[in-house]
């Protein structure tokens, strides 16, 4: 029903006119959640230091709700994966989102989480974080300014204004949070989601004949 059917739907008294508002449960829980979004106290590399300057006194994040940063991810909204993602650190940014209570979002923030940036071909650095953990919007940039992180976190509160009480898979018994498997840093970066693919691959790899001469020896 359109907002001008449902005025004329329901009669409201004269002296009342200008008091009332109709609203509905999931805008008033989508509205507190979008102006309360704490973000983690968390960076990686260079595109921190932007994300750092949104955070100061000039872009007053304050406006949005988010100018409280947190510094335990137990009592973060939003985890803002700023800067390169190396394969060091995926174990720990991985461990931190399990840390962070439903409902939980991720912004990646510049070339280098979105999608491994001027790093893309090193051997220590993954080629985005969507890899290990869900995003929810990515901001171009190297590195974003803090305009385009501003941006970014308005096209997440426009997110957040689009989900249903009814649907947001916190309160549903059949979709339990995520707990994504921590991957394993050896000689090079595992991910356990990947065992079974990684298993078949190294299967098919065939011993190379001097190599099985001199085990056969
Ligand atoms: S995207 Fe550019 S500015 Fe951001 S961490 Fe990578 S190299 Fe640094």
């Amino acid at each position: 029903m359109t907002t001008d059917a449902l005025s004329s739907a329901i009669p409201v008294p004269d002296e009342l006119a200008n008091n009332v508002f109709i609203t509905s449960l999931n805008t008033v829980y989508n509205w507190s959640r979008r102006n309360s979004v704490w973000p983690m106290v968390f960076g990686l590399a260079c595109c921190a230091i932007e994300m750092i300057c949104t955070a100061a006194s000039r872009y007053d994040l304050a406006r949005f709700g988010m100018e409280v940063f947190r510094a335990t991810p137990r009592q973060s909204d939003l985890m803002i994966v700023s800067g390169t993602v190396t394969k060091k650190m995926v174990p720990t940014i991985v461990r931190l989102y399990n840390q962070m209570p439903e409902p939980r979002y991720v912004l990646s923030m510049g070339a280098c989480a979105s999608g491994g940036g001027p790093f893309k071909e090193g051997y220590n650095v993954v080629d985005g974080i969507d890899k290990f953990i869900p995003v929810d919007v990515y901001v171009p940039g190297c590195p974003p300014t803090p305009q385009a992180l501003i941006n970014g976190l308005i096209a997440l509160q426009e997110k957040i204004d689009h989900q249903s009480i009814l649907t947001v898979p916190w309160y549903r018994k059949d979709t339990p949070g995520e707990v994504v498997p921590i991957p394993v840093l050896g000689p090079d970066l595992v991910d356990l989601r990947q065992l079974d693919k990684i298993r078949t691959e190294a299967e098919k790899v065939q011993p190379e004949p001097e190599i099985e001469a001199a085990a056969a020896a």
